[in-house]
Parts: C-alpha cells; sequence; structure tokens
C-alpha cells in the first residue's frame, strides 16, 4: 500500500493547524460521480479551495492521498466533537472507477491507521450528523461488511506494523536534517551522545 503525501499548503485556511488526537476513522463518499473526480482531482480541489472543508485522505480505485497529517484537525465530520477526534476519509465514486478497488483501498489504509495507532473505532459520516454519507455504502447496504473487512485486514497487520511511540519523533528529526545512525528506539543514551545531540540542536 502505498500513500501519497500531498498535504495542503500550512498557510490555508482550511488547514487550520489544530492538533488532535484521534479516537476514531471517519468514511465519507465523495459525492461527486463527475467522470474523473478521482484522488488526484480531489487533491488538487482541496489545496485551493477557499472552501472551510478538509479531510486526512482521499481514496480512488488506484491511488491514496493524504491531505493533512493524522494529528491536525480536519473539517469533514459537519460536527466540532467529530473533527476534533476523529480522521476523515473520502472514497470516491466517480462514474469511471472501480468501486470494489477503491473500497479495498480504503479498508487497507483504515487497517493500516488502526494498526499505527491505538484507534479501535470506524464511524460513518452519519454517525455525526445524520448527513447520508458514506451514500455509496449506505444506499448499497454495504457498511456493517465493509467494517468487518477493515477489521480482518487490521487482524492481519496489527502485529506487523505497531509502530513506537517514538518513531514519529525519530521520523521529525531526519525530516529537519538531522542525521540520526540507527532508531535503536529503546536503548538507552549515552552522555556522550546527549552533548552531541544538544550541540547539534544549538546549532553549535
Ligand atoms: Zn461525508
Amino acid at each position: 500500500m502505498n500513500i501519497i503525501e500531498d498535504f495542503i499548503p500550512k498557510n490555508r485556511q482550511n488547514r487550520p493547524g489544530v492538533a488532535i488526537t484521534p479516537s476514531s476513522i471517519t468514511v465519507h463518499n465523495t459525492g461527486n460521480v463527475r467522470k474523473g473526480a478521482d484522488a488526484t482531482m480531489h487533491a488538487s480541489y482541496i489545496k485551493s479551495t477557499n472552501d472551510k472543508v478538509s479531510w486526512h485522505y482521499t481514496v480512488d480505485d488506484t491511488n491514496i492521498i493524504q491531505h493533512l497529517p493524522i494529528n491536525e484537525m480536519g473539517w469533514h465530520a459537519g460536527s466540532r466533537k467529530g473533527n476534533e477526534t476523529s480522521i476523515g476519509i473520502e472514497i470516491c465514486m466517480h462514474e469511471d472507477i472501480d468501486m470494489a478497488a477503491a473500497e479495498k483501498n480504503a479498508q487497507q489504509l483504515i487497517a493500516y491507521l488502526m494498526a499505527k495507532t491505538s484507534i479501535g473505532e470506524i464511524k460513518k459520516h452519519q454517525d455525526w450528523t445524520g448527513k447520508y454519507c458514506p451514500a455509496v455504502l449506505l444506499k448499497e447496504g454495504r457498511w456493517e461488511q465493509f467494517v468487518r473487512g477493515c477489521f480482518s485486514i487490521f487482524e492481519e497487520k496489527k502485529n506487523i506494523e505497531k509502530e513506537h511511540w517514538a518513531k514519529t519523533y525519530y521520523q521529525q528529526l531526519i525530516d529537519r536534517g538531522m542525521v540520526i545512525h540507527e532508531e535503536r528506539l529503546d536503548d538507552p543514551i549515552t552522555r556522550g551522545e546527549l552533548f552531541a545531540i544538544l550541540c547539534r540542536m544549538l546549532d553549535l
């Protein structure tokens, strides 16, 4: 499973930068049936819109695109609590999509997120506001089946993808150009290593 990171720029109003600790994942269908309304199209929309709308991932039959870090709030649930506690995933539904493949991709993503975090709850957009969403899954009566599929993939993934709590900090340092040769997340640090890190932090 390959996730394409294409974040909304930080200065956009639909990326408020509010830190969240998500406890659920909320599933949507885009509601957009136009031909070509795939994940790539939604990624360019969400980066340029002035609407107060944003979510974390868009999934179609070939791509998974991430628009926001999972620890930042988006505006997708229609309720404050939903936005502040839930990761939003939009599944495309354009006329030329392979819907089964898109839903499979979404299930893979959800299982991956559950394995990576401690999130154990999958919600419909409808659970927050009553909106008829995810419309395709609801209309075709496949919501329960979809959720069961997520959990069974999760059962396969959970032991291999559970991330160490410190991994995110390690990755942040790498991203900022800090050279660290090994992760060894549970090994003790020596005084020498601490001195070296402090000097690097202070840019000495
Ligand atoms: Zn929705």
